[in-house]
């Protein structure tokens, strides 16, 4: 038998914990269920590469909202739940178990995800939600030389992050200089040189093809990280300083 709710919210963040606010500014009864395919409640992402690492926020302070709104609001929160399929014309939402979710209104607001590597599977870890940042915090704690891929904001700040905490931070980026696809030229390349002066190792211009899990050491990636494709294959050796300890 199927679950049958007035509205259903396809997607835990930030737009899925607004939206329950949004529907309820409307309809004070209808019945709302909200699926997150993590096993947290909606919370806010940019402490995880900011307000955490410098002691501004912490974990308990991520949630948009405590259970206890849901609760008040009649919300039916589904952790864990990914939603896997999606029947329009029958108004059907099915989980990975087979778990049907029939509805009246659809919000889909599943969004945003790294942009994969066509590598490293095992060796690399994407940075979007707050089990990357336990994990890549724990790392910290052990590990002394880390490489992020990407050379935008979320990957900047992490190498800052760490680069703070004291470790060797190497980053791999493709274009000539960090934050370049969103900041003027002159004030990305002011930002390269202020990371290089405070000893962040910088290879700019070049594009990995290829990482795996060495000595228990992980890459970690952002979601900015590079486009690969063939002619990416080019200026891999630029990774040895790191590649000659680490083997990437
Ligand atoms: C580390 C980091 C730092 C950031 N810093 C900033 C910042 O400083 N300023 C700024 O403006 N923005 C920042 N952002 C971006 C901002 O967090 C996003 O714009 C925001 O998270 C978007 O919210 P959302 O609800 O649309 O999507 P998301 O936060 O991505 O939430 C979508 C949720 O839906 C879930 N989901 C996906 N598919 C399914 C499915 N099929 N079934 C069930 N659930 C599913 C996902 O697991 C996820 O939990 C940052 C992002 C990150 C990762």
């Amino acid at each position: 038998m199927a679950h049958q709710y007035r509205y259903v919210i396809v997607g835990g963040g930030l737009a899925g914990a607004s939206a329950v606010e949004g529907i309820r500014a409307h309809d004070r009864s209808g019945s709302i269920a909200l699926f997150g395919k993590e096993h947290h409640l909606p919370y806010d992402r940019p402490p995880l590469s900011k307000g955490l690492w410098l002691g501004k926020t912490t974990l308990a302070e991520l949630p948009v909202h405590d259970e206890a709104f849901y609760k008040s609001q009649n919300v039916h929160v589904y952790l864990g739940t990914e939603i896997s399929a999606i029947d329009p014309k029958k108004k059907e939402a099915t989980d990975a178990d087979g778990t049907r979710f029939l509805y009246d209104r659809l919000l889909i607001a599943t969004g945003g995800t790294p942009r994969s590597l066509s590598f490293g599977a095992g060796a690399v870890t994407y940075f979007r939600t707050v089990d990357d940042y336990t994990l890549l915090n724990a790392a910290a704690d052990h590990l002394d030389e880390f490489l992020f891929l990407g050379g935008g904001f979320i990957g900047g700040e992490l190498a800052a992050a760490l680069r703070m905490k004291g470790k060797k931070v190497t980053m791999v980026f493709p274009e000539e200089f960090l934050l370049q696809r969103v900041l003027p030229p002159d004030l990305a390349a002011f930002v390269t040189d202020y990371y290089r002066e405070k000893g962040v190792e910088i290879v700019s211009g070049d594009v990995p093809t290829g990482a795996e899990r060495a000595n228990g050491k992980r890459v970690f990636g952002a979601p900015s990280g590079p486009t690969l494709d063939e002619g990416a294959r080019v200026r891999v050796e630029l990774c040895r300083p790191l590649a000659a300890k680490d083997r990437l």
